[in-house]
């Protein structure tokens, strides 16, 4: 019920867990985080309240400058570690808040060409088709665009690839999410509240957009897939 993303210069997972920690009013029965380490795609969730992520992250820490996080109010799946965010699929996860309409027939047209679930969640859809377009030879963002098309339903959703240490994909339909700026470092929330420490530097993305996000950049592209300049606002929010 929460998304953030982060391209830091810091540790990303205590961030992560910071600002979920922001989002929590929400209410989720379930939470996770995934962080890239020396390209390397990583993550961890937990049952129940976010404590509990935070203290598995004592014992079994994931390092990286780059991450995306998530709490979940299951709405495809029973809450249990197996169906809470982030999702994988190879080298793509992804986080997701709302639901997937369509989530049905995309499976099975994924099934019948061999791909392999494991979960019981509408969001496992969609880095399973992701990953199959980039087994057919796409780049992430192709891969993501293509992905995004094929979507109906109500979602926000934060792409983070392995091998991509400098790389978020954000989409939104349906559920809010802002952008945040940062000074060499970039943010991405369901909610602007979630970025108060971080930034105070927000780009809230339109019905339909989907956003390429870099340290130093930030495109947003409209559901035709033109350039969109969306106007960032400084915002007066209390941390
Ligand atoms: N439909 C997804 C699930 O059940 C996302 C739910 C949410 O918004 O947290 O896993």
């Amino acid at each position: 019920c929460g998304i953030v993303g982060v391209l830091g210069n810091h540790e990303a997972a205590p961030i992560l867990v910071d600002a979920l920690r922001r989002l929590e009013y929400r209410g989720y029965d379930s939470a996770g985080i995934a962080t890239i380490d020396d390209g390397k795609l990583g993550r961890r969730r937990a049952l129940g309240k976010l404590v509990n992520l935070s203290d598995m992250l004592v014992h079994d820490p994931i390092k990286g400058k780059a991450g995306i996080g998530h709490t979940r109010w299951a709405t495809h799946g029973a809450p249990t570690v197996a169906n809470a965010h982030p999702h994988r699929a190879g080298r793509v996860a992804v986080v997701h808040n709302g639901i997937i309409e369509n989530f049905k027939s995309l499976r099975e047209e994924l099934l019948n060409n061999g791909a392999e679930f494991r979960t019981e969640t509408d969001t496992e859809t969609i880095v399973q088709l992701c990953m199959s377009f980039m087994d057919g030879g796409a780049p992430p963002k192709e891969a993501a665009e293509k992905t995004i098309a094929m979507l109906d339903g109500a979602f926000a959703l934060c792409f983070l690839f392995d091998g991509e240490e400098d790389l978020l994909i954000a989409a939104r339909k349906g559920s809010p999410l802002a952008i945040g700026h940062g000074e060499g470092e970039m943010f991405v929330g369901s909610d602007a509240i979630a970025l108060a420490p971080m930034t105070n530097k927000i780009t809230y993305l339109e019905e339909g957009d989907w956003a390429v996000i870099t340290r130093n950049s930030v495109d947003v592209y409209d559901t035709n897939g033109a350039l969109a300049n969306r106007e960032m606002r400084e915002l007066n929010l209390s941390t």
